[in-house]
């Protein structure tokens, strides 16, 4: 998920290795390292922290090696620390690796290892490569095809590259799931997780394709596959973005790549935790607890802002398919109330750095008062991680805008993964559970096709940028949503927004409704429909402008409404994880329209550490 520089040529790596990491900087990471082949010995070193700290500590090195690999870490599995910063090595320390993605079955690909006698240094998932690799060797002289048989055992995703006394002058790059971009110079070859790593040495590039092997010397490049040895070509490419624009990759803001990161976010918090066949999810990280949690009599999420909707969301669905006494709320509250837990309480607390202050005191509260305690966060080795009985990861990457998308809808479909494992061990249905799975694994091309409505979404911000306060309703499942479309408006554009659960409308809000109050209404074919058109009604009768989310094809809403957005159909328990998505574009582009710092709201940070 993190970054990744390798360069093999006529100069010294070592410069060009830092010069690439501090390119790969902005993507956020913990930990970084680089290894050096020099007179068939390998050097490594790796620090916590900055890239500053890994300079700092190789201020006493000078190397002439020309070939050398670097990495910046960002945790997903093991904390940030020394021995788990890449590059791994294996036992004889002949094979060094870094790599980007998650090893899915590295479990009991480590057992086996050890069983066969390897030694284990870090906590990694990645290490297993390495030693896989060793293992190879021992049966194939080649590298190549050593490196080949590991990944054939490998599940999961990578983006990788292996440097080893065994292959001098050249590092083997393979990719799944997880970029790699290949740089060609005449002064060498070089491979990086992102071109914002490469731009400053060559515009030259070819982008690897999933299963690729390529093999870098320093004067080129042969790729083949990892299933057939046969060359393969691939086109190279000029880049013509300057390094600002490489580094958001094509995207104007960092936001906005992010909200397009979605498809691959709800993707990677699903990897390896469905099992299809038995319409069941398995939550590793809860594993330890399972027989306490299946045991609770109440649940509470506790959490701030953006993943305050998202346990809002979570309440909703968890309500729907399980039996569980579920409640939400806001951390900064729940610390200070006084709590009346019931035995048996489990406390989940959603945060997508870890750190939040108030999400990490409401923890300690509850620990204090018996409940066991859960987390579902996205950093990795964080606060909230260290200090909870147990928890979820959410496998985003790293976050940089500031107002949430990617760790929202990450967050939801973590929180669908709890919903099905605890209801399935009360009363859903196998064949309920493998239908609850399709719909949920049809999610990221549904979002995919949201996405490539960006410029309708973008034509209708125009009409509205000039409103000054908007109008957010939706109910059921939507209710949250709508809550979460107003606060990105409210975020990134600084112009008012209300959002309320529409029924709610007519007890007051109404009231607000003019020409100049336009209305963003979820209105999704779901249970409520007819009410919500009810409510687009009554906003009309008032002469308010409304735009509304519904589903694709919907035959009488493009009429009634004045700007229409659809969403593909899918049953109303998951419409959540699409009818943000518009929400999230139409605050963006409002606020683009608008002139707005869109990746550094005024007064706003990306992880509240303070009270
Ligand atoms: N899964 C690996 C680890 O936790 C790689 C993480 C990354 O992509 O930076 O070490």
């Amino acid at each position: 998920m993190c970054g990744i520089i390798c360069y093999v040529g006529k100069q010294p790596a070592l410069p060009v290795l830092l010069e690439g990491l501090k390119r790969l900087e902005y993507r956020g990471y913990d930990s970084s390292g680089i290894a050096l082949l020099e007179d068939e010995q390998i050097r490594r070193f790796r620090a916590v922290g900055k890239i500053r700290e890994l300079e700092t500590g190789l201020i006493e090195w000078t190397s002439d090696a020309k070939t050398g690999i670097g990495h910046t870490r960002w945790a997903t599995h093991g904390k940030p620390c020394v021995e788990n910063a890449h590059p791994h090595s294996d036992c004889a320390g002949e094979i060094f690796v870094i790599h980007n993605g998650i090893i899915e079955n590295y479990l009991a690909l480590k057992q086996e290892l050890i069983t066969a006698g390897h030694r284990f240094l870090s906590e990694t998932d990645t290490e297993v490569v390495a030693h896989l690799i060793e293992e190879a060797c021992r049966e194939h002289a080649d590298l190549e095809e050593a490196v080949t048989r590991a990944l054939a055992r490998v599940r999961g995703t990578f983006g990788l590259a292996v440097l080893s006394t065994r292959h001098a002058n050249s590092i083997i790059i393979a990719r799944r799931s997880s970029p790699m971009i290949l740089g060609i110079s005449d002064s060498g070859t070089f491979a990086a997780s992102d071109v914002s790593a490469l731009v400053a040495h060559t515009k030259q590039v070819v982008y690897l394709q999933d299963d690729d092997l390529a093999v870098l010397t320093p004067d080129g490049y042969r790729i083949t596959n990892l299933h057939a040895p046969a060359e393969v070509n691939r086109q190279e490419q000029t880049v013509d973005w300057d390094v600002d624009a490489a580094e958001k990759q094509g995207f104007e803001h960092f936001m906005l790549k992010e909200i397009h990161e979605q498809p691959e976010a709800v993707r990677n918090a699903m990897r390896g935790r469905l099992v299809p066949s038995e319409g069941i999810s398995v939550l590793g990280g809860l594993a330890g607890v399972r027989e306490q949690f299946l045991r609770m009599e109440q649940l509470i999420l506790v959490s701030c802002g953006t993943s305050f909707y998202a346990a809002m969301l979570g309440r909703y669905i968890l309500e729907f398919c399980t039996d569980f006494r579920v409640e939400v709320d806001v951390a900064s509250e729940f610390r200070y109330r006084r709590l009346n837990l019931r035995d048996n309480t489990v406390v989940l607390a959603i945060s997508q750095s870890g750190e939040t202050a108030d999400t990490l005191a409401a923890i300690r509260e509850a620990k204090r008062k018996g409940a066991l305690v859960l987390g579902l966060v996205n950093v990795v080795g964080s606060n909230i991680a260290r200090e909870t009985d147990a928890g979820i990861y959410n496998h985003a990457g790293p976050e940089i805008g500031v107002a949430s998308t990617k760790a929202f809808v990450s967050q939801l479909t973590i929180l669908y993964l709890l919903t099905l494992y605890l209801a399935r061990h009360q009363h859903m249905s196998v064949t309920d559970g493998q239908e609850f799975i399709r719909e949920l694994e049809s999610i990221p091309d549904k979002i995919e096709q949201i996405l490539a409505k960006s410029a309708q979404i973008q034509q209708v911000a125009r009409r509205y940028a000039q409103f000054r306060d908007f109008m957010y309703i939706g109910r059921k499942f939507n209710y949250p949503i709508a809550l979460e479309g107003a606060l990105k408006l409210k975020e990134i554009s600084y112009l008012h927004a209300e959002a309320y659960a529409a029924g709610e409308m007519k007890h007051g809000p109404i009231a607000l409704i003019n020409p100049d109050f336009p209305s963003v209404c979820l209105a999704t074919q779901d249970s409520t429909y007819d009410k919500m058109m009810a409510n687009i009604q009554e906003i009309k009768a008032r002469c308010g402008r409304t735009i509304v989310v519904g589903t694709e094809g919907d035959a009488q809403l493009p009429a009634l409404c004045d700007d229409f957005i659809g969403v593909p159909a899918s049953s109303e328990l998951f419409a959540p994880l699409l009818t943000v998505i518009p929400l999230q574009l139409l605050a963006y582009y409002i606020a683009l329209e608008n002139g707005c710092e869109i990746d550094q709201p005024r007064n706003l940070a990306k992880s509240v550490t303070v009270e």
